[in-house]
C-alpha cells in the first residue's frame, strides 16, 4: 500500500520528469496522481484515449467497465486495442495495454454494462469519472448516480465532425440534466443506421476528458464547470458557452424530482419496439443451412450506405420507402432484410407484417455479419491470432449517442468566449 507521502522511486521520478519539472506539479502533484482514482465508463472512442493519458501520467487505480468485445471495426477510432485483439473482451485488451504501458498501476476491470445494479456501488469507489458511453441510458444513469453521490464526471458526446464536453455534477456545477432534462423519445434515437464519426474525433474528446480529469485531481486552472465546450472540427470551432446549474434541474436542483436512482428506459427505438415485442422475430442466421436459395436479399440501408458497399445481388429498398417496395411484392416471394447491424430490420419488419404478401426473414447481425464472415473466410488460414469469435455477432458500434442532443430541448446557453477573453 502506498502512502500519500511515500517518496517517488527513481523509476517514477524518471518516468514523470516532465511532470516533476512543472511548478505546478512538482513531486506533490505527482503523488495527488498516484493516490488518485478514476473510473473510465465505456472503453471505446473517448475511453481510449483517455485511458492511455491518465495511465501514461500516473494516476494510480483506473477502473474500466464496459460490456463488449474488441471488433475490427472499433480499430478505427478506439486507439487502445490492436488487430490482434479482436475478440478479446474490450476491457482484458485494455487492462493488458495500460499496464505495458504504465506497470505501476493498479487497473480493475468489469466486463459488464453499467447500470442501476451496480452503478453506485462503482461510482463510490472512485474519486473521479469519465463517461464515454455511446448509449442515452447509460448518459442518464451516470449523470443521476453522480449527482446523487456528489461526484464529478467529465462527460463528452460525439459525432461525425462535432462534440461537447462538461465536467457535470461538480459542487455547485451543473449536471447533463441542467441541459438536457429529459431523455429524448426512443423515436428521436437513431437507430443501428451507426452515426459515422471520423477517428480523431472521439480522440480529441478523450483527450480532453483525461486533461479536464487530470485538472480536477491536481487542482490547477479553470476546470469546465459551469461551461459547455462544443467543437466543430471541420472548422476547428472551438465555443465555450455557460452553463449555470439550473435551480428546475430535475435532478439537482433545488426542489429536485429525482432523489433515487432508476432506469431509464433509453432505448433506440429498434431496440424499443424488439423489447416491447413479445413475438419472436423471424431472424435468420449467417449461417449456410438457414439461408435458402429462393431467398431475395432486401437492402434496406440508406443510397450511401448501400453504396459503400452491399451484399452481392441485393435489392436496395431504402426503409423510408420500404412501404413502395412492399406494394410490388407477390406471394411467393421469399424475403430476407437486413441494414448494418440488424437494428433497422426490426423497423421494417413491423411496418411490413400486416401488409406485405411475401415471407420476410431478417438476416442477424445485418450486412456487417456478412462483412464479418467474409474476412473470417479470408483469414482462416493465416497464422493471425485473430479468433472467429472477433466475427460474431456482437451487437457493438451501438447507436451512437452521436448528435442527439441538437435535437433535444435544452437550456440556452450562450457563449463565454468573449467575457473570457477579457479575462
Ligand atoms: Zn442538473
Amino acid at each position: 500500500m502506498i502512502e500519500p507521502t511515500d517518496p517517488l522511486s527513481s523509476a517514477e521520478q524518471l518516468r514523470y520528469a516532465r511532470h516533476l519539472s512543472l511548478p505546478e506539479m512538482g513531486v506533490a502533484g505527482q503523488q495527488k496522481l498516484r493516490q488518485a482514482s478514476v473510473l473510465v465508463i465505456g472503453a471505446g472512442g473517448l475511453g481510449s484515449p483517455a485511458l492511455l493519458y491518465l495511465a501514461a501520467a500516473g494516476v494510480g487505480r483506473l477502473g474500466i467497465i464496459d460490456p463488449d468485445h474488441v471488433e475490427l471495426s472499433n480499430l478505427q477510432r478506439q486507439i487502445l486495442y490492436t488487430t490482434a485483439d479482436c475478440g478479446r473482451a474490450k476491457v482484458e485488451a485494455a487492462r493488458d495495454h495500460l499496464l505495458a504501458l504504465n506497470p505501476h498501476l493498479q487497473i480493475e476491470t468489469d466486463p459488464e454494462a453499467f447500470t442501476l445494479a451496480n452503478a453506485a456501488h462503482l461510482i463510490a469507489g472512485y474519486d473521479l469519472i469519465i463517461e464515454g458511453s455511446d448509449r442515452f441510458a447509460t448518459k442518464y444513469l451516470v449523470n443521476d448516480a453522480c449527482v446523487l453521490a456528489g461526484k464529478p464526471y467529465i462527460g463528452a458526446s460525439i459525432r461525425a465532425f462535432s462534440g461537447m464536453l462538461a465536467v457535470y455534477a461538480a459542487p455547485q456545477g451543473p449536471c447533463y440534466r441542467c441541459l438536457f432534462p429529459e431523455m429524448p423519445a426512443p423515436e428521436t434515437i437513431p437507430s443501428c443506421a451507426q452515426a459515422g464519426v471520423l477517428g480523431a474525433v472521439p480522440g480529441l474528446f478523450g483527450v480532453l476528458q483525461a486533461h479536464e480529469a487530470l485538472k480536477l485531481i491536481l487542482g490547477i486552472g479553470e476546470p469546465l464547470i459551469g461551461a459547455l465546450l462544443t467543437v466543430d472540427a471541420l472548422t476547428l470551432r472551438f465555443q465555450k458557452l455557460r452553463l449555470p446549474r439550473d435551480p428546475d434541474c430535475p435532478v439537482c436542483g433545488d426542489t429536485p424530482t429525482i432523489r433515487v436512482l432508476a432506469e431509464a428506459p433509453a432505448l433506440c427505438v429498434a431496440e424499443a419496439i424488439s423489447r416491447n415485442s413479445a413475438e419472436a422475430l423471424p431472424w435468420l442466421s449467417l449461417d449456410a443451412s438457414q439461408l435458402r436459395p429462393e431467398l431475395r436479399w432486401i437492402d434496406i440501408r440508406t443510397p450511401a450506405e448501400f453504396a459503400a458497399g452491399h451484399i452481392p445481388g441485393a435489392i436496395h429498398a431504402p426503409l423510408d420507402q420500404i412501404e413502395d417496395f412492399a406494394a410490388q411484392v407477390g406471394p411467393d416471394d421469399d424475403l430476407l432484410l437486413y441494414c448494418q447491424a440488424g437494428g433497422r430490420t426490426v423497423q421494417a419488419y413491423h411496418r411490413l407484417k400486416g401488409t406485405l404478401h411475401g415471407r420476410l426473414s431478417l438476416l442477424e447481425g445485418g450486412y456487417e455479419a456478412w462483412l464479418r464472415s467474409r474476412v473470417a473466410a479470408d483469414t482462416v488460414d493465416s497464422t493471425s491470432r485473430v479468433s472467429d469469435a472477433a466475427f460474431g455477432l456482437q451487437h457493438s458500434d451501438r447507436s451512437d449517442i452521436a448528435g442527439m442532443e441538437a435535437s433535444m430541448p435544452t437550456r440556452s446557453v450562450r457563449p463565454a468566449d468573449q467575457e473570457d477573453a477579457r479575462r
